[in-house]
């Protein structure tokens, strides 16, 4: 076996996706010798961003949120050029029928479908009212001492009607959750509509790939190393595909989680979702607005027009469409899918032309009550684990687990 050239490391990190760029920021920063060692040939895991065709086009739709605490920590906004979704959504009722699910706070004009009968019945405003003033008020912590329930319970108890749920908080939560039963930790919900209300839904102008980009950028320049697979783990280091042996006495598993349970065969990690995003291009925009359109009979999770967002995502000045569905279906419900986006959008659909599609499997991990929402990274000692599935499948929870592995680290190592 071969051994690394460069001299020895304090710490390897393993996965360069968004905890192991929090990690590795951390563990810099705190004066230790850190290895960040990165299978793919970039960093972002599950954030990265293609050009096809000149499109900008997402490895799976996804949305950077402006509130996460981490986000705030870390990232300088400014560079990343980012534009807003409108505060709200569109619901699909059928027939081509729209409903503005509008934040009235924001748009107080275009909250019209917010009065009593449209969307939702008067007990029903009333009750969504006090649960969003509750979740973007409270401190966190008392929001994390809440008992854990299923999404749905608490939905249901905190006074929602079946209509509205339905309606509304299924089809949207669908595509944030990545599954359709509400069955996701109510705990977790409530950041998640907490960060909603107080944050702005936004896309940087390169792609969700700037994001751990930006993060990387940060990072010293012998720290980072792509296309660096790591085989296994040795009791002093790990060992390359390639058989090149890199030795510390810390080693932090920042992958996903099968590759994680691989590295660390007794590790457990929860199911993964899976979820497919197409980008279709098509020459005129079916909507002229930055809104995110969602569908109360659940034929996809969440469409929207990406170049009402940011115009430069076609090349060509025609309209980039993102449209994402649950789990992986057969190419041929492709024309489902176009089916059901002709009836949304209004528009005739046949024309549109599919650019690309993504299926991720493990997107998100599942989230079932009760969920700690940050668990420990040690595993063994100088073994470490950190990633979505040790905290909340988000970026947020991606950086906040990479943080609390750094700190585990330097508590442990530093006593
Ligand atoms: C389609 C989709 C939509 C999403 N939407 C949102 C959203 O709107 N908002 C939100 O906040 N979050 C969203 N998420 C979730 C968020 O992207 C993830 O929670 C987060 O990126 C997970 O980061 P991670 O660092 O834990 O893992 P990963 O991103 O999976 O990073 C793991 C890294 O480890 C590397 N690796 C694996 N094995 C090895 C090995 N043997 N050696 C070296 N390196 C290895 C991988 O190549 C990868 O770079 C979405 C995710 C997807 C896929």
């Amino acid at each position: 076996m071969r051994s690394e050239q460069g001299g020895g490391r304090d710490v390897i990190v393993i996965g360069a996706g968004a905890a192991g760029l929090a990690c590795a920021a951390d563990l810099v920063a705190a004066g230790l010798r850190v290895s960040l060692l990165e299978a793919s040939d970039a960093v972002g895991g599950r954030i990265r961003t293609d050009r096809v065709s000149g499109f900008v086009t997402d490895r799976g739709f996804q949305v950077f949120n402006t509130a996460y605490p981490q986000v705030k920590r870390r990232l300088a906004l400014r560079p990343l050029r980012l534009r807003p979704f409108t505060p709200g959504v569109l619901v699909h009722t059928g027939g081509g029928r729209l409903l503005q699910f509008t934040d009235p706070t924001r748009r107080p004009r275009e909250s019209r479908d917010l009065v009593p009968g449209r969307l939702a019945s008067a007990r029903d405003l009333a009750a969504l009212g006090l649960l969003t003033a509750q979740d973007a008020v409270l401190p966190a912590g008392r929001l994390r001492a809440r008992s854990d329930r299923t999404t749905l319970t608490a939905l249901t108890d905190a006074g929602l009607s079946t209509k509205l749920i339905e309606t509304f908080f299924r089809p949207f939560l669908s595509g944030v959750f990545l599954e359709d039963g509400l069955e996701t930790s109510s705990r977790y919900f409530h950041f998640v509509w907490r960060s909603m209300v107080r944050g702005t839904l936004c896309l940087p102008a390169d792609g969700i790939g700037a994001v751990p980009a930006q993060l990387a950028g940060a990072l010293p320049h012998a720290v980072l190393r792509t296309g660096t697979p790591v085989a296994r783990l040795t009791g002093d280091g790990v060992v390359l595909s390639d058989g090149t042996e890199h030795h510390a006495p810390t080693v932090v598993v920042a992958t996903h989680p099968t590759a994680a349970v691989r590295l660390l065969p007794t590790l457990k990690v929860p199911p993964g979702r899976t979820v497919t995003t197409l980008y279709h291009a098509a020459d005129r925009s079916p909507l002229r607005e930055p809104t995110l359109l969602i569908d109360t009979a659940r034929r996809f999770l969440n469409t929207c027009v990406l170049t009402e967002v940011h115009p430069h995502y076609a090349p060509d000045g025609r309209a980039l469409i993102s449209t994402s569905v649950l789990g992986a279906p057969d190419p041929t419900e492709e024309a489902v899918v176009r089916a059901a986006l002709a009836e949304a959008y209004g528009a005739d659909t046949d024309s549109w032309q599919l650019v690309h599609r993504y299926t991720v499997h493990d997107a998100l991990p599942a989230m079932p009550p009760p969920l700690p929402l940050s668990r420990t990274s040690r595993f063994s000692p100088g073994r470490y684990v950190c990633g979505d599935h040790r905290a909340t499948g988000s970026l947020q929870g991606a950086l906040a687990s990479g943080a609390r592995a750094a700190r585990e680290v330097l508590a442990d190592t530093q006593r």
